[in-house]
């Protein structure tokens, strides 16, 4: 059984009286224990509403939205449900709720209504592990974006999720402070074995995703592990490929595989290598 399913989900939102606006068709969609997956799409695509349904914010008007088994159609399900799939969002800004780092993030755990030693435990391990330790006692607000994103990542994390969901959570981030949260991300993924869903629209960090899943007007229209090998799925769905990523997909068909994708360094520094330089 996989871990998130979604099955057949259609979800529109009502805008009158009879008016609707559809937002979501027929969409199958399965996320295994463990896994890493970009979820892409242009604005307006359903990213984030696929998000709202996967942890039961949302019910689908028609088909079904599992987790662990559970329906997200039975209001029942929603406490555990929403113990086992955490979501950041976009603007940090909005998901501090103190003025405190750590009473921040003790916030999720406290509504779980967990004792006191146990809460003081999920704290110190979320902040450790998204590397704000020494920012326990600080004011969010004077932290930086990159900071800031990566307390709620915390927030998130000491509710111990067996997914976390990202909508977005590097868009209004500089370049620094989208490596640390990537950085952040992709070591929970691959040392706490957190699956993680990255809705995203950097192609150098859907890039780091095992799998990449294409949204297009509503609808799944690529779903795959080589996706970077099919360029033309990417600009199909209005989606741009860097340059690093469309040179290398050219030099693969040439006979020169660097291992796609690469942020441009590193893609750089491999090409140096497979090329016999000394790098
Ligand atoms: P994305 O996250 O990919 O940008 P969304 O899931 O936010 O896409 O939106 C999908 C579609 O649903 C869009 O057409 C959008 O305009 C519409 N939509 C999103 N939220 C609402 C809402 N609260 N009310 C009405 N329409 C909405
Ligand atoms: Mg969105």
């Amino acid at each position: 059984m996989p871990f998130l399913q979604f099955s057949n989900v259609d979800y529109s939102y009502p805008t009158g009286d009879k008016d609707f606006i559809q937002a979501l068709y027929s969409v199958d969609l399965t996320v295994e224990r463990g896994e890493f997956v970009a979820l892409v799409g242009t604005n307006g695509s359903g990213k984030s509403t696929l998000a709202r349904l996967a942890n039961g914010l949302y019910v689908p008007d028609r088909g079904f939205v599992t987790v662990d088994g559970q329906s997200t159609g039975e209001k029942g399900n929603l406490y555990d449900i929403r113990k086992k799939i955490g979501v950041v969002f976009q603007n940090p800004d909005n998901q501090t709720v103190t003025t405190v780092v750590e009473d921040d993030v003790a916030f999720g755990p406290e509504n779980l209504g967990l004792a006191p030693a146990e809460i003081r435990e999920r704290v110190d391990w979320a902040l450790e592990c998204v590397g704000m330790s020494e920012y326990a006692k600080s004011n969010p607000a004077r932290l930086s974006g990159g900071q800031k994103q990566r307390v709620a990542i915390a927030g998130v994390l000491a509710l111990k999720p067996e997914l976390m969901i990202l909508d977005e959570a590097t868009g209004m981030l500089d370049p620094e402070g989208r490596a640390e949260v990537m950085k952040v991300v992709t070591r929970l993924n691959r040392d706490e074995g957190m699956a993680v869903i990255m809705i995203t629209h950097f192609m150098e960090e859907a890039a780091q995703a095992d799998r990449i899943v294409i949204l297009k007007n509503g609808r799944v229209t690529a779903d795959g592990r080589e996706l970077f090998s099919q360029p033309h799925a990417f600009t199909d769905a209005g989606l741009e490929l860097p340059l690093t990523v469309r040179l290398g997909v050219k030099l693969k068909a040439a006979g020169l595989d660097l291992g796609l994708p690469l942020d441009a360094d590193a893609f750089v520094a491999a090409a140096v290598k497979a090329l016999g330089g000394d790098e």
